[in-house]
């Protein structure tokens, strides 16, 4: 009873299926767990970008959340979109209040069509409340810069900016290095023991990458749920990623989505 894997993304949804909530319960139904939600935002969205998004009263976040720590056994959580102050705020009192496992936290800023996902007075906020309570932090390369305020260039730059956030209370860092230019795409690991890795996969000239932040993050959840370590979650992850990217499917006139059968 209650033993079968169970993970929660706390996020935003895409109707258009490729991103956000969409994304993360598909993942996580490709990796054979079961797959629980809370629904912070509700974006109006398809393949060619945000048209319009709304914040969910943050009664209806508690409420959302008392509901699964009822009746589930939640084993491993993610964060995605978080929109504004007051919900990574009200995300990570619930994060306090229950116990959903080893938290992965993807700190979604902005969608690559350019839509805003996170205010920017938001940044500090997610730092302090969130980071402290983060098991594994996934920027990508922008986020990265973002929050550490220093461009991110050499390989000693990717392990400056890892310190930086582990000083900031996160314990394990992949920084994403999808946005640099290159032959491969290297994603630089950095555990909370100091181990240091590089996570490395062809890249695919492809623009068809929508929900890639957030398959990856939702895969390693998943992975965590299941009992593997962080080190072999993020293996798992990024080669998921990898076929998802490279046996694309044909749905939307823009960008994505990826393809969870791969
Ligand atoms: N929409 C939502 C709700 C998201 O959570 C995200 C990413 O985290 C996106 C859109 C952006 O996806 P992408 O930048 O991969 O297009």
């Amino acid at each position: 009873m209650n033993s079968f894997p169970q993970t929660l993304t706390l996020a935003g949804t895409d109707s258009g299926g490729g991103a956000g909530i969409m994304a993360d319960l598909k993942t996580m139904e490709a990796r054979h767990v079961f797959g629980t939600a809370v629904v912070v935002a509700v974006t109006a969205q398809n393949t060619l970008g945000v048209q319009k998004s709304l914040m969910l009263p943050i009664d209806m976040i508690n409420a959302q959340c008392a509901s699964l720590a009822a009746d589930f056994q939640i084993k491993a959580c993610k964060t995605g979109m978080l929109g504004d102050k007051e919900h990574v705020l009200a995300v990570a009192n619930n994060l306090r209040q229950y116990d959903f496992g080893p938290l992965t936290v993807d700190p979604v800023m902005v969608a690559k069509g350019g839509a805003i996902l996170l205010e920017e007075d938001a940044i500090k906020t997610m730092i302090t409340e969130l980071f402290p309570l983060a098991t594994i932090l996934t920027p990508n390369l922008l986020e990265a810069e973002k929050i550490v305020g220093q461009t991110i260039d050499t390989p000693s730059d990717f392990k400056r900016a890892a310190q930086m956030m582990q000083q900031m209370g996160a314990k394990n860092i992949v920084i994403k290095g999808g946005h640099k230019v290159g032959e491969k795409v290297q994603d630089y690991v950095l555990l909370a023991n100091g181990h240091e890795q590089w996570l490395s996969a062809p890249r695919i000239d492809t623009k068809r990458t929508h929900g890639t932040g957030d398959t990856l993050s939702a895969c390693i959840t998943a992975e965590l749920a299941k009992g593997h370590s962080i080190i072999q979650a993020l293996q798992i992850a990024k080669n998921y990623i990898s076929q998802a990217i490279a046996q694309t499917i044909q749905v939307g006139h823009g960008h994505g989505p990826l393809n969870h059968w791969a």
